[in-house]
């Protein structure tokens, strides 16, 4: 396909990801937000977020005069051939995906559009938003397309340039073509479908990431109360081919900016529908009962009461690679903690700044100072380096609770430690 001129409404993890993505394999990118302020430092190109390539991807899109960015999209969607919606579509009252973003800009460029340009959704929106958007914008010669976003977080520049699939779905089946051809130099697979299915693709691909993880964390809590070790479980699990290695290692819970607010979001959109989906209502208190579980095996560390416990916590953000704090399981477990009544001092690699409940310090160590117990929350890699022998001379107790089975255990108990770990015996 020739360039196009596109435009990406948002410049968070996804948009800013798109829009550099797309300029980088030939089209011509402008990238819009609200946060004038954010603008301008991408304008100088500054990055903000954490993302390996996505810095050097925006600087080459600057340089090329293919990627520019601007504040409000009414001026560069009058010019487009398609607009990209990427902005944030958080849950909502009820636990439904709020769509005021998405139905704000298409109130803000609903008159400008040229006709034939397509307005596609890259934002996670319920099945019937094309529809919605359809209706909103009143006119039968913009084309609305739903193209669901598959990135992860701290591979975002990876995953986009080399995806599994891309989803397309219209009702508009020669507007959905167009949109699958703007990946043409991506060479990736594509499924062309209906907008509702389109819709649907990302939720059910979610939810049962969710429940898998849900599932493995259920395991994990059988392996413990079974004698079996969760590791060697998942080992025999995941060689078989129907079933995969990812998404199979248990953890404080699921978070992120993505998992909780869609799984919420599915369950509503069955409600609303008729249908009462109980396995992945299931999924979702399974999430909140493995949190209350890490919080039991903290309190047992520490003796039991968490009123006045010194704990160290390695990691905040929501998963390794990221500095996202969006519905981290790593903040629900800390506050949950200071609630209690805990002292707590976290550090994370990609993490500074203040935060509610704890102290948070520039130094691993600093975590171990006068502790009673030192909790693995996020799968830094850095961790596992750790020099265990100076974390123990630093700690008052000699509790270590590892909720990624991230660590050694034989490293840490050398050091004179204990050390429990997620569906694995304990080791003292
Ligand atoms: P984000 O919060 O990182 O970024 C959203 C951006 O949109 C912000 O810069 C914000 O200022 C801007 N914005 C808000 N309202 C706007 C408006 N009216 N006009 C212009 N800009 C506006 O969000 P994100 O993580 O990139 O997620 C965006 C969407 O993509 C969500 O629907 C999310 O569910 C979906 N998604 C996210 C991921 C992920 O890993 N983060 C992956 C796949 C899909």
């Amino acid at each position: 396909m020739s360039p196009a001129r596109i435009v990406v409404v948002g410049t968070g993890y996804v948009g800013l990801t798109t829009g550099a993505c797309l300029a980088s394999i030939g089209h011509q990118v402008t990238c819009v937000d609200v946060d004038a302020a954010k603008v301008a430092r991408l304008a100088a190109g500054r990055v903000d977020i954490l993302e390996p390539g996505l810095a050097e991807l925006v600087g080459r899109g600057l340089t090329s005069g293919r990627l520019s960015f601007v504040v409000g999209a009414r001026t560069a969607a009058a010019g487009a051939d398609g607009v990209f919606l990427c902005v944030p579509t958080p849950m909502g009252a009820g636990g439904a995906a709020d769509l005021r973003a998405v139905e704000a800009v298409t109130a803000e460029i609903g008159d400008v559009i040229p006709p034939g340009c397509a307005l596609i959704t890259k934002s996670t929106v319920p099945v019937g938003t094309s529809r919605r958007i359809r209706e909103l914008l009143g006119r039968s010669d913009v084309p609305v397309v739903s193209n669901p976003e598959f990135l992860r977080e701290g591979t975002a520049v990876a995953d986009f340039l080399h995806p599994d699939r891309i989803v397309v779905g219209s009702d508009d089946l020669a507007a959905a073509h167009w949109v699958a051809g703007l990946y043409d130099e991506l060479a990736a697979p594509s499924v062309v479908t209906d907008a509702a299915s389109a819709e649907l693709v990302k939720y059910a691909a979610n939810c049962f990431l969710a429940t898998k993880l849900s599932y493995v964390n259920a395991i994990a809590e059988l392996c413990e109360r079974l004698g079996a070790d969760i590791e060697a479980v998942t080992e025999g699990m995941g060689h078989d081919r129907r079933i995969g290695r990812s998404f199979l290692k248990p953890g404080p819970g699921w978070g992120g900016s993505c998992l909780p607010k869609d799984t919420h979001a599915l369950t509503r959109i069955a409600e609303a529908a008729g249908f009462e989906f109980g396995l992945l209502r299931a999924a979702i208190d399974e999430n909140v009962a493995q949190r209350d579980r890490i919080i039991a095996k903290i309190a047992g560390a520490v003796g039991g009461s968490l009123a006045g416990a010194r704990i160290g916590l390695l990691g905040l953000a929501f998963k390794a690679g990221t500095n996202d704090l969006r519905d981290s399981p790593a903040l629900a477990v800390a506050s949950v903690l200071a609630a209690h009544g805990a002292e707590l001092t976290a550090y994370d690699p990609a993490v500074g700044g203040e935060l509610p409940g704890m102290v948070v310090v520039d130094d691993p160590y600093q975590v171990a100072k006068g502790a009673d117990a030192v909790v693995v929350l996020t799968e830094w890699d850095e961790f596992r380096r750790l020099d265990w022998v100076y974390l123990a001379e630093l700690m008052d107790g000699d509790a270590v609770v590892d909720t990624r089975n991230l660590l050694e255990p034989r490293r840490v108990l050398d050091a004179g430690l204990s050390w429990q770990g997620i569906g694995r015996a304990r080791e003292a």
